[in-house]
């Protein structure tokens, strides 16, 4: 086995056919966010490191696709035992290379050992259908079949949990997997690796490249890889979803996202505001299910303004392994001077500054405070862009209906939310909102491991969601078989179409 202490701590390797290697090549750098230092740097892999993971991805398939569901579902089991045992370690990981806080970092790991805990009981829904005298003494039969060799590229902003999403699940359902974590966060997949290795997982199931454009072309271009997930940022979705497309690649790429919380004058505020402050800045709101635009609708809007910004001038922040800190730094300088840009834009276009992110610069690490705009409207920057950041901007409008309108016209729709006390205005806005989850009091409406997760419009780009039922649609195909034994007195096949008639 590997342990961590044989990895040099000071380059992450790729991980192939069981192994770390060190192929030489360009070197990417992995920041400590909080203080902004170098801590590691990472390989990142070209298109013959690409192709080696390839390749032991596509030896290991034969076997592990024939291995019983049962079995594979049994070295699950072993690696959900792993991750719960190194959850800490795993959420130090998190904090450490993306600063958000040690709490949340292990939240977002719970999150994903969750999927493992699902894929455990993918066997399941791996069974296929069976119907007799479809014909006279003719039978079909469905087989669930795995796709092949599959790749999960992954962003920044979940180390843990986003890879947890699609390569358990992918595995499950016996495929084999190469990995392309963030270049920014790429220690916890390698860790991830190891711990599934440690569990039983045979060389070559599970294998993890880094890099940027270079390590995605090489894993497009790849012919021997047949279904893509990836999750990150929209034109970046669009642009995996449409090479792949082209080249007949299975794919599901989850984008960028700005979601709405609708907060009618019926609703409890003070509840209403606390959630939203953990929706709109935990995590530096780098979540793609960050609350980040809030739709105030007629009386609610002047108490809920107030309440926001007492709550979000209070939050605490800092380095993410302190206690008692709310909120880390962003992922980088450079993200940090975006977001810190997009504050300037929305003061230029005359967006009203409740509260000012650019107040308190802490010293060291890639830090921003948290910004409340009011009296935001549709045409505004900060309104029409991701910022990915401690941003939160309300629009003012009269009626639910008028709500409505407005999140309807985004062109994002991961997640949205409504605060009420009124069945029927929840239930008309859960039957008309065009977003893809959906959330009745609750912020941050992530569903439930056995349910999918995913968006709609230009928050994804593909037709089936990750993990639940969708992720095993996904990562599965189905064949029908037909079947007539003769001597049985069965009818010859003819020249003519066979029909029941
Ligand atoms: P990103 O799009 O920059 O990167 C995602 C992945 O794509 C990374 O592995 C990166 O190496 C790779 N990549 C980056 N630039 C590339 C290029 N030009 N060509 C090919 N590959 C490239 O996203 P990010 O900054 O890492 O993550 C933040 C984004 O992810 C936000 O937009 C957020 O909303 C989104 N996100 C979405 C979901 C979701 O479920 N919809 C979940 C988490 C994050």
């Amino acid at each position: 086995m590997n342990t961590l202490a044989e990895i040099k701590v000071d380059t992450v390797p790729v991980w192939i056919d069981g192994k770390p290697l060190r192929p030489v090549g360009r070197l990417g750098d992995v920041y400590n966010p909080a203080t902004g230092a170098v801590i590691k740097n990472v390989i990142f892999a070209d298109a013959d490191v690409v192709d080696a993971a390839v390749q032991a991805a596509t030896r290991a398939f034969p076997a592990w696709r024939d291995t019983p569901p049962l079995r594979r579902a049994r070295v699950m089991q072993a690696f959900l035992e792993l991750l719960r045992q190194n959850q800490k370690a795993l959420a130090a990981i998190v904090t450490e290379e993306h600063g958000k806080t040690l709490p949340d970092a292990l939240g977002s790991v719970q999150r994903g050992i969750e999927v493992v805990e699902f894929a455990c009981g993918i066997p399941q829904l791996l069974k296929g259908e069976h119907s007799e005298n479809v014909g006279t003494r003719v039978d079909t039969h469905t087989l669930r079949q795995p796709v092949g060799v599959c790749a999960g590229i992954t962003p920044f902003n979940f180390p843990v949990m986003v890879p947890l999403w699609m390569f358990p699940v992918a595995i499950a359902c016996g495929n084999t997997f190469v990995l392309k974590p963030s270049e920014k966060v790429p220690s916890a997949s390698i860790l991830m690796a190891q711990l599934f290795r440690q569990a039983g997982l045979p060389d070559g199931v599970l294998n993890v490249v880094h890099g940027d454009k270079a390590a995605v072309d090489a894993i497009l271009n790849h012919p021997g890889i047949h279904a893509v997930s990836f999750v990150g940022s929209t034109p970046i979705a669009r642009y995996v979803y449409e090479a792949c497309a082209r080249t007949g690649k299975r794919v599901q790429a989850l984008g960028g996202a700005k979601n709405h919380a609708v907060v009618l004058p019926d609703a409890d505020l003070e509840f209403a505001a606390n959630a939203l402050i953990g929706a709109a800045y935990g995590s530096a709101g780098e979540r793609c299910m960050a609350i980040s635009a809030v739709v105030a609708v007629g009386a609610a809007a002047d108490p809920l303004v107030k309440l926001i910004a007492e709550k979000a001038k209070a939050v605490r922040i800092g380095p993410g392994d302190q206690n008692g800190v709310d909120m880390g730094p962003l992922i980088t300088a450079e993200h940090r001077n975006r977001v810190a840009g997009f504050i300037e834009a929305g003061k230029k276009e005359g967006a009203k500054v409740i509260v000012d992110g650019s107040r308190e610069p802490l010293q060291g690490g890639f830090f921003l405070g948290t910004t409340l705009f009011d009296f935001v409207t549709p045409q505004m920057e900060v309104y029409k862009n991701e910022i990915f950041g401690p941003v939160l901007v309300v629009l003012r409008v009269n009626t639910l209906e008028e709500a409505i309108v407005l999140v309807n016209n985004n062109p994002y729709a991961n997640g949205t939310a409504i605060f009420t006390e009124s069945g029927g205005a929840a239930r008309r806005f859960e039957n008309e909102i065009e977003v893809g989850m959906v959330g009745v009091n609750v912020p941050i409406p992530v569903p439930a491991a056995f349910y999918s997760f995913g968006g709609w419009k230009n928050s994804l780009f593909g037709d089936l969601h990750v993990h639940g039922s969708e992720g095993v649609k996904f990562y599965t195909r189905t064949k029908a078989v037909t079947t007539r034994w003769p001597h049985q007195g069965t009818p010859a096949p003819g020249f003519n179409m066979p029909t029941l008639g």
